[in-house]
Parts: structure tokens; C-alpha cells; sequence
């Protein structure tokens, strides 16, 4: 029998999505992966595009406060001259990258880093996201996760919004904004507003 043993593998790295609505935890799981690496002594380094400007402009917030440090770019090309030496690449709110992104990050993995991505699969009209539904393509590792439709009690996979504007993009008004179920999203403002006041930090 042949066995390659004297071949020397390359690393392989990977692409991994973690993707949902608003209100369903993206950040933090993108936050809770960093930071396993980081406890086995791993390099990595997170980025964010800088269009978020919600919170802090040098650190990712998860609505929980569960903060990190991360670098904010304009362009997703710039990523790659952040790398060197890095082996896991984390990328929060992916949505609002360019669509360069899935092509840097197929860059990033081919160079064996593990690259996790997190960001809305469905903007506020449950349309497809920017570049993501590229990189939910191309991924080999893909986490739906869902908030909890404050109507009926249902998983929520859409983010609907109150506000009356017809910008894709409307931060800095999370209370614009709930998550949904498919059925109630579909009903619109059919549906009042269910208030969240009892809980802190959204
Ligand atoms: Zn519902």
C-alpha cells in the first residue's frame, strides 16, 4: 500500500457563517469561537466594517456588552493586510462589507486560515444580505441561529422594522426593529410593536 507519509499536508483553512436575524445572538457565538481560540493560544484578530458605527468604533458590542477588539475597514480588501501571522480571521456584521468579501475570504481560507463570518442573512424587507448569501454558498461550515418571535413565541428568522424609511441600512435604532417569525414578519404593522423595556442592554 502507498501511504504519502513523507508528504507534509499544507493547513487547510475554511469558511464558517454564523448567520440569523437581528436579536439572535450572531455576535456573540462569532465572539464565544474567538475566544476559544484565543484560550488554545491561537492568533486571531476581528473586524468589522465601518459602517457600524452603533457602539464603540475600535471594539465589537454584542447587544449583551459582550465586547471585543476589532479593527473596522471600509473596504473588505483591506483584511488581507491584517493577517500575516493570524490564524483565525473573525468578521462581524458581514452584511454591511462589499461584495469583495466572499473573494477575500476565499483568499483567507486557501491560505489555511480559518475564517468565521457573522452577519444578517435577510435585511429588514427578508431579502438576501450583501455578500452573505455568497459566503453561505462557499462556506463549509453554516449556524442559522434565531431570536425568538416576541408574538407568537415561534423561532424568529426575519427582522422587522418599524421605522418608516426606505434605507437598507438604518443603525442606531435597534428599538426600530424586532425580531420575527415568518408568519407575523408577513403580517407587518398589523402588528404592534411588542416592548422589550424589561430587558437590559437592547
Ligand atoms: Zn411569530
Amino acid at each position: 500500500m502507498f501511504l504519502e507519509s513523507n508528504v507534509k499536508l499544507q493547513p487547510a483553512g475554511w469558511i464558517e457563517v454564523v448567520c440569523g436575524s437581528m436579536f439572535s445572538g450572531k455576535t456573540e457565538e462569532l465572539l464565544r469561537r474567538l475566544r476559544r481560540a484565543w484560550y488554545a493560544r491561537q492568533h486571531y484578530i476581528l473586524f468589522k466594517p465601518e459602517k457600524d458605527k452603533r457602539y464603540a468604533v475600535k471594539e465589537v458590542v454584542s447587544h449583551d456588552e459582550n465586547a471585543m477588539e476589532c479593527v473596522t475597514l471600509i473596504k473588505s480588501g483591506d483584511i488581507l493586510k491584517y493577517v500575516g501571522g493570524v490564524e483565525v480571521i473573525g468578521i462581524d456584521e458581514a452584511q454591511f462589507f462589499d461584495m469583495d468579501l466572499p473573494d477575500v475570504c476565499q483568499e483567507l481560507a486557501v491560505a489555511g486560515k480559518r475564517v468565521v463570518v457573522a452577519g444578517l442573512d435577510m435585511d429588514f424587507l427578508g431579502r438576501p444580505f450583501g455578500p452573505i448569501p455568497d459566503l453561505l454558498a462557499m462556506a463549509e461550515y453554516v449556524t442559522k441561529v434565531h431570536a425568538i418571535c416576541p408574538h407568537c413565541g415561534n423561532l424568529a428568522s426575519h427582522s422587522y422594522r418599524f421605522a418608516d424609511s426606505d434605507e437598507t441600512i438604518l443603525l442606531g435604532a435597534l428599538e426600530a426593529y424586532e425580531p420575527r417569525c415568518r408568519k407575523c414578519f408577513s403580517l407587518g404593522n398589523k402588528l404592534k410593536p411588542v416592548g422589550r423595556k424589561k430587558l437590559k442592554n437592547t
